[in-house]
This record gives C-alpha cells, structure tokens and sequence, in this order.
C-alpha cells in the first residue's frame, strides 16, 4: 500500500516569491499548471527527482523527454565539466561539430548533411523555410494535435476544444496563443492525421502551392498515436508524386523510439528530419538533418543562423549523449522498451483489478495514459473525447505518492529506470487506480 504522503508547502512559499519575480513565476507556460502550485525542485539524478520539500519522485517527464540517460549521467555531466576550461562560443568552428554530425550522418538515414542549433521551434522554422525554398511554393501542411514549436508560423490547431474545431475532414485553425499573427500562418493547412484519404484529396486539389508536409511521425504530443499501417508509406508515396518535401519532426521520437528516430525504426525516410530533446541528453541542442539536395539551400540562398548554435557544452553533451546510446546499441533500446512495456502491462492489470477505464498506448519508451476511451485512439478527436478530468486527477494523484507523470499522460522512460523504480510505480498507481473507482451506477439512472 502506497498512501499519498507528499506535501508541498516549500514549493508553495518558494512559488509565491517566484510570481514577485518571474512572469507567472516560471519560465514556460506549459510548467504553469502544477498541483497546487508549480512545483520547485532541488536535484535530479538517474530517474529520480528531490523537491524543495524534499519529496522524492521517481520521474517519468524527464525534463519532457530530454533526460533519456535519467538526470544527470556521469558519462554526460563529466564530459561537459571536461570541456569547460576550453570555453563556450568561438562564433568559428571546431572539431567536435564535425564528430557530431558524423554520428548523426551515421544513426539517421536522411542525414546526409546536418545543421544544428538549440530548439525545436528554431528547427522547425529552418526546416520550413528550406522546404519552402526548394519548391518555391508556400504553404506547409500540418495535423490537427500536432506540436511544432511555439512560433506564430506552426502553433495552430495544437489542442482545439473540440466546439472550435470544424468538421473531422476538414479542421478549422484555431491558435492557442493572444497575440499570434493570424497571417504568419496563412500558409498553413490543417489536416486531420492517420487519414491518407484526407491527405490524398488535399494534395491533389493544391499539389501546386504545397512546398511541405511536415508531421511527428509518431504523434507523441497527443497520446503517443502510432500511424496506421501504411500511412507513413502512403504520405511518402504522395510526397514523392507531387514533388513535396515530407518533414518529419523528431523532436520527441528522435533517438527515443530507436537510435535514428521513429523514420528508422518505421522504415520510411523523410527529406528532412528535425531532432531536439534525447539527442542532446538534456542540454540544449537540437538538429535539423536532410538530404543534401534541399540542406544544401543552407549554403547561401537559405538563412538559418543563431549566436549559440554549435556551443561547445551543447555539442559535447549531445556526443557524450549519442555516443552512449550507440555503444549501448539496440540492446540498450530493447532493454528500455521492455522495463517500460513491463510497466504499461502493470498499469493495464491495476485498471482492470479496480475496474477503472485506464487506456494505455503507445511504446515502452514513450506512452500515454488516459480514460474513458471509446476504442483504440486514433488521432486527435479520439483523444479530445476521452475523459480528461480523470486523467489530470490520476497524475496529480501519482505526484502525492512520489510518482512524476506529464500533465498530459505521457510517460517516458529512460536507461536509468530500473526494475525497483517500475515496481514502486506500479504500487502506487494500483494505490490511485483503486481510489478512482466509483460503483457503477444502478440500472436506470444515477440516484
Ligand atoms: N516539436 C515537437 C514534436 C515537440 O514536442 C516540441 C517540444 N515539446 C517542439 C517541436 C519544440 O521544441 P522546443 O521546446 O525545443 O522549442
């Protein structure tokens, strides 16, 4: 029995001194929602987090996903304390930036050239813009649920409320933020995914304008979604036929899913590839990598640039990172995905012994807990209709017991993970599971 036990009244003191000082008191919008204030935290090390309350945590957001190696790995931090005396930025280059983007040119089947710098959004937009300049058309399809960063160009339809959403077949824009150009995204088109219908008709009503289609190949920014089979295979084929650049962003299944990302693991080979997250093991860095036909662009007519791109803690970090993760190999990777698929069985036998709707999916290494599904979900919508309120109650639930899941559901494993930390997980979530179990309600109605 794993009762909760956290408390929280540091974090709530160090909170209320943060708002005096910090715009909301964080420093990222998506950290303003923490239970009951955003939490403060002193220490991080393998899978484990401390708080200010000193509250330990066995912690599956991993910085939301970078962490892949846990929090602070000797092989990383060593490294980067190693490479301190050199300096940080020469505005030049220097010979780790090559070893990198070898390795990259090694692990990612599109990588015949890379280009790195610190964000996601950053490397979305270089990605976008090389697409655009290859084709000389303007717009660039994305999905409904599908995150690109926070810039005005991508952050449409990210997470409609479904009343503002439009049709299923034909979404309607809908922008998360106030004070977003409208215009910046005129050149946008919002499809629905896991739809090659949808796709097809598209393509082939605008083929003319469409300079790319960019998408997570696995949709981890809503419920960890896996294409259907052959959607991936199919999106490539049109891409191919209507001379469209096919953008994959990686940013989350970059070097989780297997060592070359969720394109090599699924065996379709995008143009081009942006990574960020596990690639730099927490530090941050992030990658765009293509065939030399469109990174080419970069050598002039295509501007992407950034005072920190290639700084050398970034660049020895994300070496140390890789370079573990290939000596560790495919072993290394199965070994994940088994701890973590032992732990989304246990999640699924704790649901059914409380006779709770829990629904899992996803991969061992990245996965997604929601409730109340009607089916196997599918793309957004399916997910938007779940039962929401109960999923944000299980994780601040889990959160009391020690146990550190993203407000969304998604859980991520790392190398660190071990067998003790997936069985005191599962006791607390059995613990919670049996807390959210309400009787059924009598034939012919609630009372
Ligand atoms: N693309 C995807 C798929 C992401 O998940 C994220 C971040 N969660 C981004 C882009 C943006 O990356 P960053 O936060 O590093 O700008």
């Amino acid at each position: 029995m794993v009762s909760a036990t956290h408390t929280y009244a540091r974090s709530q003191e160090l909170y209320a001194d943060a708002t005096e000082a910090l715009a909301g008191g964080v420093n990222s919008n998506f950290r303003l929602g923490g239970r009951p204030v955003p939490l403060f935290f002193t220490r991080g090390a393998r899978a484990h987090l401390w708080d200010a309350d000193g509250n330990d945590y066995v912690d599956y957001v991993l910085g939301m996903g970078p962490n892949i190696l846990g929090h602070a790995p000797p092989a990383v931090t060593d490294a980067v304390a190693e490479s301190l005396g050199r300096g940080v930025l020469f505005a030049g280059q220097y010979a780790e930036e090559i070893a990198l983007a070898r390795l990259v040119q090694r692990l990612v089947p599109c990588a015949e050239r890379v280009r790195f710098g610190l964000s996601g959004s950053e490397m979305d937009q270089a990605a976008i813009r090389v697409a655009r300049a290859a084709t000389g058309r303007d717009v660039i399809v994305k999905f409904e649920g599908h995150y690109h960063g926070w810039f005005d160009t991508l952050l449409v339809s990210t997470q409609p409320p479904l009343d503002h959403a439009g049709p299923d077949d034909a979404p309607a824009k809908w922008y998360p933020s106030a004070g977003q150009s409208r215009h910046a995204a005129d050149d946008l088109h919002v499809l629905p995914w896991n739809d090659l219908d949808a796709l097809t008709r598209h393509l082939d009503a605008h083929a003319g304008e469409i300079a790319g289609v960019l998408m997570e190949p696995v949709l981890c920014n809503t419920c960890v979604i896996a294409p259907r089979p052959g959607y991936l295979e199919g999106v490539r084929e049109l891409c191919d036929r209507h001379g469209i650049v096919l953008i994959f962003d990686e940013v989350i299944t970059g070097f989780r899913l297997g060592l070359g990302g969720a394109g090599r693991r699924l065996g379709v080979t995008p143009d081009l590839a942006v990574f960020a997250k596990a690639i730099g093991g927490g530090y941050p860095i992030a990658a765009l990598a293509g065939k030399e036909r469109f990174m080419s662009l970069l050598t002039g007519p295509v501007l992407h640039g950034g005072t920190y791109n290639g700084n050398m803690v970034s660049t020895i970090a994300a070496l140390a990172t890789l370079g573990e993760l290939a000596r560790g190999g495919d072993a290394l990777y199965a070994d994940m995905e088994a701890r973590g698929g032992r732990l989304m069985a246990g999640l699924r036998d704790a649901a059914a012994a409380a006779g709770v709707p829990l629904h899992v999916q996803g991969f061992g290494v990245a996965f997604n807990t929601t409730f109340g599904a009607v089916g196997p979900i599918a793309n957004y919508r399916d997910y938007a209709r779940t039962d929401l309120p109960t999923q944000k109650r299980f994780v601040g639930e889990l959160q009391d017991r020690g146990v550190r899941v993203t407000a969304r559901g998604t859980w991520f494993l790392s190398t660190a993970h071990t067998d003790a930390d997936v069985t005191r997980t599962l006791a607390a979530a059995r613990d919670v599971l049996r807390s959210l179990s309400t009787p059924p309600v009598p034939a012919g109605g609630a009372a």
